[in-house]
C-alpha cells in the first residue's frame, strides 16, 4: 500500500491542510503506513467554526424538503462510492472487509436516509389557546454550530451518528474524527458538498484530541458538543463545555452483561456470545463483554465459547475467509494483554485465546477468562478486546444483581425461554439497550445511548433528534384589547 498525503481539514467546502505536527495514519493489521495528514490545531479549529457559524443560519432557513434532499443525496452517494470507503475503512482500521462492506458503509447509507425523512417530520404539541386570550405555537429550531468528537472503532458510522441529525435539524458541524481514522470523515464530507450541502456547513478537522479536541469542546461557538469515546475524556470534554453552559451529549464505554439463565437455547448462546463479543475486534462499546451463566450450564457453555472461539480466523482483512481484525494499534493490544495476563495471574482459567498470534499486525486471539473474580479489573474495566470474562450465576436474583453490579450501562442481553422472565429481566436491567436472546443488532430507527458512566443522550433513531434542535415558545395574544386581565396584578384594574 502507497502512503498519501491527505488534508488535516476540510474548511468552507475545501480542503486545507493543518499547521500542526505531521501524523501517520497506520494501517493496524500490517503495521504500515497508510496515509500522513499534517495536524489541526487550535488555530484550524477557530477557522471551523467560524465557516460553520458563517453558514448555519441559511442551512437552517432551507426547508425540511431541502435538507431532506440532500441527506436523500448523501445516502446515494455514500451507496455508489462504497468501494473507496470499504477500501479506506479496512485501510485505517484493519476491519476485514466483509465487515465494512456489509455493515459499517451500508449501516452509514441507512442511518442518513433515516434522517433524511426524520428531517421532514419534527414533531411539536399542537397549537392552542391554554391562557384563553393568547395562541401558543411551539417551533423546534437548531442548537446552532454543534462541535462533534468522534473515536476509531467506527469511523464512519459514528461520524454519520453525529452529522445526519444535526444536518437534518439545520445545524452546522465541526467534526473531530481521530487523528488514527481520518480517511472517511474526510470522505463524507467532501460528499455531502457534491450532493448539494452548501459550503460551510459540515466542517471536519483532523487533530489530537488534548488540542483540537479541546479546543472544539471548549470554544464560545460552539453551541452544542455531541462526544463519543472514553468515560474518562467524556467528563472531560464535558467540563469544558459546562465552563461555557454548552449543551453536552455524551456516548461512553460500555460493559455489557450477557446473562444466560438454564432454560436458554444454549447453541444460539454460545454463538452469540461468539459474535457479541468478537465483532470489531472486540472493539465495540455494546460487544458482549460479562457473560454471567447459570451454574447448571456454566461449564458447557464455557466448552462451547471456547471451541467456537479457537476457530476463528485473524490475517489479511481484504481476505475473504478471514472473520476479525486486529486490535486499532500495538499501544492497545499490549493493554488487552496486560490486563489478560494480570487477571491470569489472579486465579481466571484462560478456556480459550490469551495470546497474541503469529502475525505482523496488532493483532489478540479472541480470548475467554472463565470464573474472573467479581472484583478484578478483567471484570469491572472495559478491555474493548476480543475478551470475554465469564461468571456464573445462582439463580435470577443473583444474575440481576451481577448485570447491574457495573458502573456502566449501555447495553445487556438477557438469553431464556422464558416469556416472564426476559420481560422482568429488561425491566431490572439498568442499561439503555437490553436484548432478549441476541446482542449486538441495531437499527438507524431505535435509539442508541447509554445510563450511568456510559453517558447520557441519544444516538440513532428520532430521539437524537432532540440532540440538536431547540424548543421555542411563541405565545401571541389574540383578542386585541389594550388593558390585558392580567394587568390587575400591577394595575389594580376591575
Ligand atoms: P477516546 O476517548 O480516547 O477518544 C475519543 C475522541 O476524543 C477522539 O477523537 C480523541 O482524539 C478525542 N479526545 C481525546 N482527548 C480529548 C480531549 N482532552 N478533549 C477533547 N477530545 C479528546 O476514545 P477512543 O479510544 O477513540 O474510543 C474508544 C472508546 O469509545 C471506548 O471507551 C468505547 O466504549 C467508546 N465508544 C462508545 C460508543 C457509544 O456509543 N457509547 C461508541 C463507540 C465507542
Amino acid at each position: 500500500m502507497t502512503t498519501r498525503d491527505i488534508p488535516g481539514c476540510f474548511i468552507g467546502g475545501a480542503d486545507s491542510a493543518g499547521t500542526g505536527a505531521r501524523h501517520m495514519v497506520v494501517n493496524p493489521a500490517t503495521g504500515e503506513p497508510v496515509a500522513e495528514v499534517a495536524l489541526a490545531t487550535a488555530t484550524e479549529v477557530e477557522t471551523a467554526v467560524a465557516s460553520a457559524r458563517a453558514a448555519q443560519p441559511e442551512w437552517a432557513k432551507a426547508t425540511p424538503a431541502e435538507r431532506a434532499g440532500v441527506l436523500f443525496k448523501l445516502a446515494a452517494l455514500v451507496e455508489e462510492r462504497a468501494d473507496e470507503l470499504v477500501a479506506d475503512e479496512v485501510a485505517q482500521t484493519g476491519k476485514p472487509k466483509r465487515l465494512a462492506a456489509e455493515f459499517d458503509i451500508p449501516g452509514s447509507a441507512d442511518n442518513i436516509a433515516f434522517f433524511a425523512g426524520a428531517a421532514r417530520l419534527l414533531e411539536g404539541k399542537a397549537s392552542g389557546e391554554y391562557s384563553g386570550g393568547h395562541t401558543s405555537s411551539i417551533r423546534r429550531e437548531p442548537v446552532g454550530v454543534v462541535g462533534a468528537i468522534t473515536p476509531w472503532n467506527y469511523p464512519l458510522q459514528m461520524a454519520v451518528w453525529k452529522t445526519a441529525p444535526a444536518l437534518a435539524a439545520g445545524c452546522a458541524v465541526v467534526i473531530k474524527p481521530s487523528e488514527l481514522t481520518p480517511l472517511t470523515t474526510l470522505r463524507l464530507a467532501a460528499l455531502a458538498v457534491e450532493a448539494g450541502l452548501p459550503r460551510g456547513v459540515l466542517n471536519v478537522v483532523v487533530g489530537a484530541g488534548a488540542e483540537a479536541g479541546d479546543a472544539l469542546s471548549g470554544h464560545q461557538g460552539v453551541d452544542a458538543v455531541t462526544f463519543t469515546g472514553s468515560t474518562a475524556v467524556g467528563r472531560t470534554v464535558m467540563a469544558r463545555a459546562a465552563a461555557r453552559g454548552a449543551r453536552v451529549q455524551l456516548e461512553l464505554g460500555g460493559k455489557a452483561p450477557f446473562v444466560v439463565f438454564e432454560d436458554a437455547d444454549l447453541e444460539a448462546a454460545i454463538h452469540g456470545a461468539v459474535a457479541g463479543a468478537l465483532i470489531n475486534s472486540g472493539q465495540d462499546c455494546t460487544a458482549a463483554a460479562r457473560a454471567i451463566v447459570a451454574e447448571s450450564v456454566y461449564e458447557d457453555f464455557i466448552a462451547g465459547v471456547a471451541e467456537l472461539m479457537e476457530k476463528v480466523v485473524q490475517g489479511d482483512p481484504l481476505d475473504e475467509g478471514v472473520d476479525i481484525g486486529p486490535q486499532i494499534s500495538f499501544a492497545h493490544r499490549d493493554r488487552v494483554a496486560g490486563i489478560v495476563a494480570r487477571a491470569k495471574a489472579a486465579g481466571a482459567r484462560v478456556a480459550a485465546g490469551g495470546c497474541a498470534p503469529d502475525l505482523p499486525g496488532a493483532f489478540y486471539r479472541p480470548t475467554l477468562l472463565a470464573d474472573v473474580a467479581e472484583d478484578s479489573e478483567a471484570y469491572r474495566a472495559e478491555i474493548f478486546g476480543p475478551v470475554l470474562v465469564a461468571r456464573a450465576h445462582t439463580g435470577e436474583d443473583d444474575a440481576i444483581r451481577q448485570a447491574n453490579d457495573t458502573e456502566y450501562g449501555l447495553a445487556a442481553s438477557v438469553w431464556t425461554r422464558d416469556v416472564y422472565r426476559a420481560q422482568r429481566a429488561s425491566r431490572e436491567i439498568r442499561a439503555g439497550c437490553v436484548w432478549i436472546n441476541d446482542h449486538i443488532p441495531i437499527v438507524s430507527e431505535m435509539p442508541h445511548g447509554g445510563f450511568g458512566a456510559s453517558g447520557f443522550g441519544k444516538d440513532l433513531s428520532a430521539y437524537s433528534l432532540e440532540e440538536y434542535l431547540a424548543v421555542k415558545h411563541v405565545m401571541s395574544e389574540i383578542t386585541g384589547e389594550p388593558k390585558k386581565e392580567w394587568h390587575r396584578t400591577i394595575f389594580r384594574l376591575r
